[in-house]
């Protein structure tokens, strides 16, 4: 595989410079590879008979984290990235889905896994099990599957997109191709691995020889260590959510001064705010800002566009840009048929970044993919219309949501908070006074319970949530109703529930 190929070749030419930093550790190109080769030699005894078995990777953002990944993929195998703010029945729920038979845990904190026979073991474990080098020959073939990213699924349980090594390498190559990023450059890695906007920096940072800059949770949740550590990191290729710009942009400090050297702003996940966009071109006049559009299940992101100032003046919403050369994106009505430029409706993505589909799931993977014209295909479920060849994305045509960037189902949430012994019934409602969801909010019918007030009635809630649910798709605010509202043919009434708990 290219990628790998390339990795390997920037360790022999370039063995000490660093591959990857996080936590003021860092892994050179030489550790890397080496690493990566010890561990899938270990893998390969640990995974000996199950061929096609993923391997589990859990932590944050470990230089290990990197070397298990590449391990797994040397090895043969697909890895599934687990980031620790995963609840542990969730990461249940995943190795009973996706059958993975090795869970590396590089975090360091337990992780109990209940009765699953899983094995499980610490990276010093993995890499002293295993001499390298290992034969090119195991590595994941084209079109076998590279990693496995979980996604939110409206039945209750998340949902394994299998992104293939073809996919992954069409995406690195369209980023080092065709954005002005070049060689041996700092990135920016905000997102948790296990969220896709991340492969957006790691492979194109990796196959272009640059150092991989990763800012921890505990870094994003205090701003003075953020800035610090943003100020010491000499990036030059800025990747994150919108949302993540967002914030920084909150503080006065965050300008060309703090990043004199970043040239390049890439944004996907989420809709980019033109405010947003504005003010990076005006605070970091030497960089280029660009406004990315995908689905995990289309790997990461298929339209780019420069968001320029004259971007800015002609569209009140800004474009999600033009396709990535090797992909078709159409706009279908809901009997599947393509419609004219300026007609609103579905996104359909077709072309070698679509995914094969979710991993043990037949009837979903069904539901949304397709062929067309003999390339794999994807329905988004995102409204949108095209325009002189730009695609205008204009939210979803079902319940799922972006909240800070994290993609959610609302109905996998809904599923979570009717399943409490405190709830009769649910529903979750975005709030999103201006277009963007700001939080969610649960309107509630109470079972019986003997909580005095309703704030300790909540926090019980809560409690149970957090045991399957990620912190970030907890509602924040919870309202209390004696009936949920139906409409005339029995669904729930959701515009009046929101209307009323809006108020
Ligand atoms: P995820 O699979 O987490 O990357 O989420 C994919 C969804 O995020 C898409 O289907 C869109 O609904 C939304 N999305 C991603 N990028 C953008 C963008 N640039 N503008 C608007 N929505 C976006």
């Amino acid at each position: 595989m290219k990628l790998l190929n390339a990795i390997q070749k920037h360790a022999e030419l370039q063995p000490q410079t660093a591959a990857f930093h996080s936590q003021g550790r860092s892994l050179t190109y030489q550790e890397l590879w080496e690493s990566s080769d010890r561990a899938a030699a270990s893998i390969q005894k640990s995974m000996a008979g199950q061929p096609e078995a993923p391997v589990l990777v859990y932590g944050h953002m470990e230089p290990e984290m990197a070397v298990s990944f590449l391990g797994s993929v040397k090895a043969g195998h697909p890895y599934i990235p687990v980031d620790t703010s995963i609840p542990a029945d969730r990461i249940l729920k995943i190795i009973e889905n996706s059958g993975a038979e090795l869970l590396i845990n590089v975090s360091g904190l337990p992780l109990d896994t209940g009765s699953h026979l899983i094995k499980t073991v610490s990276p010093e474990e993995l890499l002293s099990n295993g001499e390298g080098p290992i034969s090119r020959d195991h590595w994941v073939k084209e079109h076998e599957t590279f990693y496995i990213i979980y996604t939110s699924g409206s039945t209750g349980n998340p949902k394994g997109v299998q992104i293939s090594a073809r996919n992954l390498q069409s995406f690195a190559d369209w980023i080092c191709a065709d954005f002005p990023i070049g060689e041996g450059k700092t990135f920016l890695n905000q997102a948790p691995f296990s969220f896709d906007l991340s492969v957006m920096d790691l492979y194109p940072c990796l196959q272009s020889g640059g150092t991989l800059h990763c800012v921890t949770k505990d870094a994003v949740n205090k701003p003075k260590i953020l800035f610090e550590e943003l100020k010491q990191s000499g990036l030059n290729v800025w990747t994150s959510t919108p949302s993540f710009a967002q914030v920084c942009l909150m503080d006065p400090a965050f300008t060309e001064e703090l990043l004199p050297e970043a040239k390049v702003f890439m944004f996907c996940g989420e809709a980019l705010p033109t405010s947003v966009a504005q003010a990076l071109l005006e605070r970091f006049p030497q960089a280029k800002v660009f406004n990315t559009y995908g689905p995990t299940e289309a790997t990461v992101a298929v339209t780019s566009v420069e968001i320029t100032p004259e971007v800015i003046e002609q569209n009140e919403f800004l474009p999600v840009g033009f396709e990535k050369p090797d992909m078709d994106i159409l706009i279908m009505d809901e009997q599947g048929n393509k419609l004219p430029d300026g007609e609103k409706g579905e996104i359909i993505i077709s072309g070698p970044s679509v995914s094969k589909g979710y991993l043990g799931e037949p009837e979903l993977t069904d539901n949304v993919f397709f062929f067309h014209e003999g390339q794999p295909a994807y329905r988004t479920g995102d409204a949108g219309y095209k325009e002189n060849g730009q695609i205008f994305c204009q939210g979803r045509l079902d319940f799922q949501i972006k909240l800070h960037g994290y993609r959610m189902e609302l109905e996998e949430i809904e599923f979570h908070v009717r399943q409490s012994q405190y709830v009769r019934s649910a529903v979750v409602i975005p709030y999103q006074p201006n277009g963007a969801v700001e939080y969610l909010i649960a309107a509630i019918v109470p079972d019986d319970h003997e909580f005095q007030k309703e704030f300790q009635l909540t926090s019980a809630i809560k409690k149970e949530l957090a045991t399957f649910l990620p912190a970030y798709m907890i509602p924040r605010k919870f309202i209390y109703q004696d009936h949920i509202h139906m409409t005339a043919n029995g669904k729930i009434d959701r515009k009046r529930i929101g209307e009323e708990v809006l108020v």
